[in-house]
């Protein structure tokens, strides 16, 4: 393998140590603890252990979680009176909502309910619009981590071509966004890149990755990214999470790619373990606000 291992494990843990230390000068201060809240309806395994890794991770760094699981079959409307319970309890600073709800439930209305100073995920509409005008109230998790891991590895963005794949809201959009942006939560040299979207109805999709100097593939399709559709010497970051036989396997052929890409993300411990710990940092995040806005008020 020629490639460098960005490596995604070892770096949340690093930043995990940071935020514990900011979370217990946080608790100092104000006597409160920064709370996340996680709602999880029905019993996908998936979700399950995405769950229970965001309450172990809360523990880690010194805060608290509140789990409210719900069964699959719960109405549109108790589910929205949950999400509006949490946003009138002043012990919860961020509101997480599981996805995907299972058929039947309409996941948009409930994300738009969440309180935008609570929406630690960074979904509402409110929040999209502050993202993208580049004054950012929290910033995307998954798309955080991708950016924290360029710029902790020392790979700038700066006038550099990314190429992401992938349009969704939650991944490629935001990020493309975000390095889009003059300025980020890592300095200007962790933004101001040239993007490119792509996704299924993109022509000569080949032709565009291989001019990538840091691809992102964010698809959900196993191995999809393989070494004829990479620049070499450019850098390679895997977002997708596949689940197959053999375990969890990115959207990038890890092998082959890493023979001609200078840097790449394995799966796993890449980007996920930095999407946890993004969502960390956005509930401190939340916390404070919570509790300068008290203050002011009081
Ligand atoms: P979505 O299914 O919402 O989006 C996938 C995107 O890939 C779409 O824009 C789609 O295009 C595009 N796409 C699909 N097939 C092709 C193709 N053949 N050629 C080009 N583009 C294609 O997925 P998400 O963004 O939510 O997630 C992407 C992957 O990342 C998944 O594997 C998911 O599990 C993983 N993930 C990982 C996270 C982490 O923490 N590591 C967090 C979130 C997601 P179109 O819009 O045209 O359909």
């Amino acid at each position: 393998m020629a490639a460098t291992l960005l490596d995604g494990k070892a770096l949340a843990k690093k930043i995990q140590a940071e935020l514990a230390e900011q979370v217990a000068v946080f608790t100092e201060q104000t006597q409160k603890v920064p709370t996340l809240a996680t709602v999880l309806v029905g019993e996908d395994p998936a979700s399950q252990v995405y769950i229970r890794n965001k309450i172990r991770s809360c523990e880690r760094v010194g805060m608290e979680s509140r789990h409210i699981p719900l069964p699959a079959d719960v109405s549109q409307e108790a589910l929205m009176e949950e999400v509006q319970q949490l946003n009138r309890d002043d012990t919860v600073h961020g509101i997480l909502v599981q996805l995907p709800l299972p058929d039947g439930l309409d996941a948009q209305p409930i994300l738009d309910a969440i309180l935008p100073a609570k929406d630690v995920d960074a979904f509402h509409p409110e929040n999209v619009g502050l993202l993208s005008q580049g004054r950012p109230r929290y910033l995307p998790c998954t798309p955080h981590g991708v950016i924290q891991l360029l710029h902790r590895a020392g790979i700038e963005t700066a006038g550099k071509h990314c190429v992401i794949v992938g349009r969704s809201d939650i991944v490629g959009k935001p990020l493309g966004l975000m390095l889009v942006q003059r300025q980020s939560g890592c300095g200007p040299t962790a933004a101001n890149a040239t993007v490119t979207i792509c996704h299924s109805r993109t022509q000569n999709l080949r032709d565009i990755t291989k001019q990538a100097d840091v691809l992102i593939a964010a698809i959900g399709q196993a191995e999809f990214i393989t070494a004829d559709m990479v620049k070499p010497g450019s850098v390679v970051v895997d977002v997708g999470i596949n689940r197959g036989e053999n375990g969890l396997v990115g959207d990038v052929a890890f092998e082959e790619v890493s023979e001609v890409a200078a840097a790449i993300t394995p799966v796993p411990g890449g980007v996920g373990p930095l999407t946890v710990t993004m969502l960390l940092e956005n509930t401190l995040r939340a916390a404070q606000h919570q509790a300068a806005t008290q203050t002011e008020s009081a």
